[in-house]
C-alpha cells in the first residue's frame, strides 16, 4: 500500500517523499545515463552535462550567478565544509581574521551547526570560543548581542527558517549588523527555507548557504553548498579531484539528478512551490482542528513570523511522547522532542532557548507539511486529529466528563520526571487513595478521578519530600467535597491519626514506619480482600526507602543511615524478599521492584539483607560513601538515592520478530499476548489479534505494577508484550525478567514492523 493511503504524513520538516520527476531522473542515471561524469567518452560527457544542468538550476533558484556550488551528501556535510573553510582560513594565519576569535551561532540552530563548530574548532586547535546568540520569545536572534559580539566574530551562523517552529529569522536585520563587519563570515542554513521563501544570494551579504535535497522532495543523501567567491574555501575531502577539486569522490549522480529535477520544477514556479495562500489555508484548518481536539492547546510559534508549513504546539498535562503515540495510533506521523532517557521528559532545545516554560518544551509536537499536500489530505488529517482528541476525552485525560468510564480496579502509576504518584482505585466502592502526589500531575489526577466518578478517601505522603513540594494540600483543596472527610484529623503525611488502617472498598492500607531517608518516612502496605474474606497483602509503597537500583539517600538533616538499614531489614523480615515494592521514584522506567531483584543488582542492598555480624556498621560507612558520590545535577531532579545498577538482560534473548512470534505462538498456545499501549491508542490504532488469531490483554504501562503481582505469583506462563514501536514492550519484558519471570518476551519493532 503506498504511504499516502496508509499514513497521514505531517513530518515534512524531517524529510519528504521524492517527487515522481525526481525518481524518474534518478532512475535514469542508474539504468540509462549511468556513466561517470569524469569520463571523457560521450556517455561521460552526457552525464556531466546532466550534472551541470542541475547546478545551473540551483543557480537560478538561489539567484546566485556567481560563487561556488558544490554537491554534497546533504546539509550536514555542506555545513562541515563551510565551517572547515572558515576555520582553516584562521588557522592558516589569514590576517583578515587575526583579531576574530568568536564562533557565533543562533541558539535555535539545528545541532549540525554548533556540533560542527565545536568539532572543527577542536580538531584544528583554532582556540576560538563557540558561543550562542540568544533568541527572543518568538525565536528571533538578539541583534543587540550580535552587534556587540560581531567585531570579534570569525563566523556567524544563523538559520533562515527554524526546523522545529518554522520561525523566519530576521536575515535583513542580521545583514544590517554584519554589513558593518565585512571580515566576519556569515553562514545561513537555508535547509528549511528552500522552496518556501524567496532567496537571492547575489543581492545578499551571505558567505555560505548549505541546502539539503531530502527536505524538498529530492532523494536522501544529496545536498549542496553555495560559497561566495570572496569567502575562504577548503575542501572537506581530497582525492580524484571531482567537483573541480572542491569535493573529491565520485559524484552521487542519482541524487544530483533527482535534486536537479526538483530544482527545475522550482525554477518553473519562480523559486517557490505552491500558492502561499493555499498553504496558509491548510494551516488554518489544521490549527482549527487542533484547537477543537485539544482544549487548552498553546502554539509555540508566532503565526505571522513563521512559514505556514510548520505548526508547533503543546497540550497542558501531556508529554510530547504521549502525544506522538496518540497521533501515531491515529495514523498521523508527526515529530516530538528527542527520545526520553533516564525517566526525564524530553525537551526541545529550541523552545528552551525561546524561554518558554518547561512544560511547553516537554510537551512540544511539530506538524509539518509542504508541496505534496492536497485539500483531501488536509481534510483527512483534520478528521483524524478530531478523532485523536475524542479518544483522549474518552480516556478521562482531557476533560472531566467521559462518555465511557473504564472499569479499572487497582493500582495506577502516574509519573513526572522520574517522580511517581500512585493511585489505588477501589472500583466497587468508587473510592481512590492517592499516594505521593506530585504537583505537575495534579491536573491529570483530578481529571481522572472526577471523570471516573471516584471519591478520594485519603491523600498520603510516604515522607516529607526534599526534591518537590507535596501536592497534598493542593489536591485536598481542589477536591473539596469529593475529598476526604475534613472532620477526620490527619497527621503531617495525611494519615488519619486515630486509624490503625484505612479501609476502602475491597482494599486496605496499613502504615509501617520506615525511618532512615527522613525521620518521618513510612511505607503503606496494600492488601486486598480475597473471595474468602481474608486480606492478602499485594504490594508496599515504600517511598524513597528502596529505590530501583538504589537505596534512598541518607544525607538530609533528618536522615539516618542506621535507621534505613533497619527499615530495609524490617521490610525483608515482615514480607520476605519477593513482595512487590512500589517506590516514589522511577528514574528509568523500571516500574516496581522486590528486595530479591534489588539484591541481585545492588551489592549494598544484598549486604543489608545478609546476616553479617558487623552488618550495620559497615553499611553505614559504605552508605556514606555512596551518598557522597550522589549527582544532584542530573537535570532538575534531585536524586533521591544512588542508582547503582549492573547487569541488564540482553534484549536479544527477549525479543521476537513477526515470524518467530508466529512460530512461538504455534508451539506455546498457553502464551499470553499483552498490549501495553494506552487504552486510547488501542481504541484507535492497529490490532495484532486478528492477524495472529489470539486474544490479547490490555495492560498500559501505567497499570503494569497492578498486574505484576499476579504475573509473578502465578505459574510462570509465557507473556509476550507488544506496543506501537517496541520501546514500551521492551521495558515491560525487562521489568518482568528483572523481577524473576523467566518467560517474558516482546515484539521487536512493535506493530510498526509487524507483518
Ligand atoms: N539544518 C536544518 C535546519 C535541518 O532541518 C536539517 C535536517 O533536519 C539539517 C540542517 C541537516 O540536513 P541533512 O539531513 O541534509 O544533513
Amino acid at each position: 500500500m503506498p504511504w499516502s493511503q496508509r499514513d497521514i504524513y505531517l513530518d515534512a520538516n524531517a524529510t519528504t517523499p521524492t517527487l515522481p520527476s525526481a525518481i524518474e531522473a534518478a532512475r535514469w542515471t542508474m539504468d540509462g545515463e549511468f556513466a561517470n561524469p569524469s569520463s571523457t567518452h560521450c556517455a561521460g560527457l552526457r552525464a556531466k552535462e546532466m550534472m551541470e544542468s542541475a547546478r545551473q538550476n540551483a543557480r537560478l533558484v538561489l539567484k546566485a550567478s556567481r560563487g561556488r556550488i558544490l554537491f554534497t551528501s546533504g546539509a550536514t556535510e555542506a555545513i562541515q565544509t563551510a565551517v572547515l573553510s572558515a576555520l582553516s582560513a584562521k588557522a592558516d594565519g589569514d590576517p583578515r581574521y587575526a583579531g576574530r576569535h568568536l564562533l557565533l551561532y543562533g541558539a535555535t540552530e539545528h545541532k549540525a551547526v554548533p556540533e560542527s563548530l565545536k568539532h572543527w574548532n577542536h580538531l584544528l586547535h583554532t582556540g576560538c570560543e563557540v558561543r550562542a546568540i540568544p533568541v527572543d520569545g518568538e525565536g528571533r536572534h538578539d541583534l543587540a548581542v550580535l552587534r556587540e559580539l560581531a567585531p570579534a566574530a570569525l563566523l556567524v551562523c544563523t538559520m533562515a527558517v527554524n526546523n522545529e517552529t518554522g520561525v523566519i529569522s530576521d536575515l535583513d536585520g542580521i545583514e544590517g549588523v554584519l554589513r558593518e563587519q565585512p571580515d566576519c563570515l556569515w553562514l545561513v542554513d537555508g535547509v528549511q527555507a528552500l522552496g518556501k521563501l524567496p532567496i537571492a544570494l547575489d543581492r545578499s551579504r551571505i558567505d555560505y548557504f548549505p541546502l539539503s535535497g531530502h527536505k524538498l522532495y529530492a532523494p536522501k543523501g544529496i545536498g549542496l553548498l553555495w560559497v561566495r567567491e570572496s569567502a575562504p574555501f577548503t575542501p572537506l575531502t581530497a582525492g580524484g579531484g571531482q567537483e573541480g577539486g572542491q569535493r573529491s569522490g565520485t559524484e552521487n549522480m542519482s541524487g544530483i539528478a533527482g535534486f536537479g529535477a526538483v530544482l527545475q520544477e522550482l525554477v518553473q514556479c519562480g523559486g517557490q512551490f505552491c500558492a502561499i495562500e493555499a498553504l496558509h489555508g491548510y494551516r488554518e484548518r489544521l490549527v482549527g482542528a487542533l484547537r477543537q481536539a485539544f482544549p487548552g492547546i498553546v502554539f509555540n510559534m508566532p503565526f505571522d513570523r513563521s512559514v505556514p508549513t510548520t505548526i508547533n504546539f503543546s497540550v497542558p498535562g501531556f508529554a510530547s511522547k504521549e502525544l506522538l503515540d496518540l497521533f501515531d495510533a491515529a495514523g498521523i506521523r508527526v515529530s516530538s522532542g528527542s527520545a526520553c532517557s533516564s525517566g526525564k521528559a524530553a525537551r526541545s532545545h529550541v523552545l528552551d532557548a525561546m524561554g518558554l516554560p518547561c512544560w511547553r518544551s516537554e510537551s512540544a509536537v511539530r506538524l509539518s507539511f509542504g508541496r505534496v499536500w492536497t485539500d483531501a489530505d488536509c481534510q483527512r488529517a483534520a478528521e483524524r486529529i478530531l478523532e485523536a482528541g475524542h479518544a483522549l476525552r474518552n480516556a478521562c485525560l482531557m476533560t472531566e466528563s467521559a462518555s465511557q468510564r473504564d472499569d479499572f480496579d487497582g493500582v495506577i502509576q502516574f509519573k513526572h520526571d522520574g517522580a511517581c504518584t500512585w493511585l489505588i482505585v477501589a472500583r466497587a466502592a468508587a473510592k481512590v487513595v492517592i499516594i505521593d502526589p506530585v504537583s505537575e500531575l495534579c491536573d491529570r489526577i483530578e481529571r481522572y478521578v472526577r471523570c471516573q466518578g471516584l471519591k478520594v478517601d485519603a491523600v498520603l505522603d510516604t515522607h516529607s519530600h526534599a526534591d518537590h513540594e507535596s501536592a497534598r494540600e493542593l489536591l485536598l483543596k481542589d477536591f473539596g467535597g469529593q475529598g476526604p472527610d475534613p472532620a477526620v484529623a490527619v497527621d503531617a503525611l495525611g494519615w488519619p491519626q486515630a486509624a490503625g488502617s484505612v479501609d476502602f472498598g475491597q482494599y486496605q492500607l496499613r502504615r509501617m514506619a520506615l525511618p532512615g531517608h527522613t525521620a518521618d518516612s513510612v511505607g503503606y502496605v496494600l492488601a486486598r480482600r480475597t473471595a474468602d474474606g481474608a486480606w492478602q497483602t499485594r504490594q508496599v509503597f515504600v517511598g524513597d526507602t528502596v529505590l530501583i537500583g538504589g537505596i534512598g539517600r541518607t544525607n538530609f538533616p533528618s536522615s539516618s543511615a542506621p535507621e534505613i538499614y533497619r527499615s530495609i531489614r524490617r521490610l525483608g523480615a515482615e514480607f520476605g524478599h519477593h513482595m512487590l515494592l512500589c517506590p516514589a521514584h522511577d528514574y528509568r522506567h523500571d516500574f516496581a521492584t522486590t528486595l530479591a531483584a534489588e539484591a541481585a543488582i545492588n551489592p549494598l542492598l544484598a549486604h543489608t539483607l545478609a546476616e553479617l555480624p558487623d552488618g550495620e556498621a559497615s553499611f553505614v560507612s559504605a552508605k556514606a560513601q555512596v551518598d557522597a558520590e550522589l549527582d544532584d545535577s542530573q537535570g532538575q531532579v534531585l536524586m533521591c538515592g544512588s542508582l547503582r545498577c549492573s547487569s541488564e538482560p540482553d534484549p536479544a534473548g527477549l525479543e521476537f520478530n513477526s515470524q518467530s512470534l508466529r512460530d512461538y505462538l504455534a508451539a506455546h498456545p498457553e502464551a499470553r499476548m499483552v498490549d501495553v499501549r494506552e487504552a486510547y491508542e488501542r481504541a484507535m490504532g492497529a490490532a495484532i489479534e486478528p492477524e495472529l488469531h489470539v486474544a490479547a490483554d490490555s495492560v498500559p504501562l501505567s497499570r503494569l505494577s497492578q498486574n505484576l503481582v499476579d504475573w509473578l505469583a502465578g505459574e510462570a506462563r509465557p507473556l509476550i508484550f507488544f506496543c506501537r514501536s517496541g520501546n514500551r514492550s521492551l521495558l515491560a519484558a525487562k521489568c518482568l525478567r528483572r523481577l524473576g519471570h523467566t518467560q517474558a518476551y516482546h515484539l521487536r519493532g512493535g506493530l510498526a514492523l509487524f507483518r
